[in-house]
């Protein structure tokens, strides 16, 4: 492990010594859009919808991938290296690639959109003492101010374009407001007593504080710690002693562990029901309304409301 990403940075710094030099200022993009890699789908789909078409943007994490694990290939360190922007969550999202961007800082902007957000507004890691939740897009308020974070950096970096990056994030400024009201709308349909939200990880915190939800991970923030048997036993114990009607799986977390939950649940008798698939770290596939930021946060409300109503809405 430690041999390879020896060698991932050793190929950092030779991809970075045909680059640019530092601070080069000299970029003209009259003729050309801004090359732009993101990490995340969430993270590409914002800077998109704020970039519009100046920007051209590659995500490196497609549908399914889960960013904690997630560690740069060869590839993608060519693929950063000829960015003009490289945007990513931050908040030790992305724990494997932090020294690679680090690396790249010198050569390339380099941009944490999570870690431009209000620290006040952030909520403290449960498991990582002195860090903050980088789970930031499940409360709508929250990547709003992400939605800032972008326009600020377009608009500096491109200022001949001001007024598009301006636009454009008004507007979708709006579509975000309108979606935290249609969360907020659906999540009163289930009362407070059924706002149990259990996944497979951590995820869910600033959803659950956003939308009064109590939430229970299995795994903690990160999926790189396993569960113990006890976990799974303590949540099994409190879907049981709640009559929890569902509990949720997550597209970029393999299955095995809420399924152990749902076993052990079974097995004092009771009967909870997978009540879906929740899109957490990662976006749905392009071309379908999940594959984009607004349609993963309405999939995951009504996935969420439908489960807990037992099917009785
Ligand atoms: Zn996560």
């Amino acid at each position: 492990m430690l041999k390879k990403f020896a060698y991932i940075i050793v190929l950092v710094s030779l991809v970075l010594a045909g680059c640019r030099p530092v601070g080069a200022s000299n970029l003209d993009f009259s003729d050309r859009t801004i090359r732009v890699v993101a990490t995340t789908g969430m993270v590409g789909d914002l800077v998109e919808n704020i970039g519009g078409e100046r920007v051209q943007v590659i995500t490196l994490m497609g549908p399914g991938v889960d960013p904690h694990l997630y560690s740069a290939s060869e590839g993608d360190v060519a693929t950063l290296a000829s960015a003009d922007l490289i945007f990513y969550n931050g908040l030790d999202l992305e724990a494997q690639m932090g020294r690679v961007f680090e690396r790249m800082e010198g050569s390339i902007r380099t941009i944490a959109v999570a870690e431009g957000v209000d620290r006040s507004l952030l909520l403290e890691s449960a498991d990582y003492e002195g860090q903050f939740d980088p789970h930031i897009w499940f409360d709508v308020t929250l990547w709003m101010e992400a939605v800032k974070v972008v326009q600020d950096v377009l608009v500096e970096f491109d200022p001949d374009h001001a007024e598009l990056y301006q636009g454009n994030a008004e507007s979708y400024l709006e579509e975000l407001n309108e979606l935290h009201a249609y969360v907020l709308a659906q999540a009163e349909r289930i009362t407070s007593e059924q706002r149990v939200l259990i996944t497979a990880h951590d995820a869910f915190s600033y959803f659950g504080r956003a939308y009064g939800f109590q939430v229970e991970g299995l795994q903690g923030i990160s999926t790189a710690t396993e569960a113990s048997a006890a976990d799974v036993q303590a949540l099994a114990n409190l879907i049981v002693s709640h009559r929890i009607p569902a509990i949720f799986i997550e597209t970029s977390v393999p299955t095995r562990t809420i399924e152990a939950v749902q076993n052990a649940v079974n097995a004092q008798g009771h009967e909870v029901a997978i009540g879906g698939e929740l899109y957490s770290d990662a976006l749905g596939n392009p071309g379908t309304p999940e594959g984009v930021y607004t349609g993963m946060v309405k999939a995951n409300i009504d996935t969420i409301v439908n489960g807990l109503l037992g099917g009785n809405d």
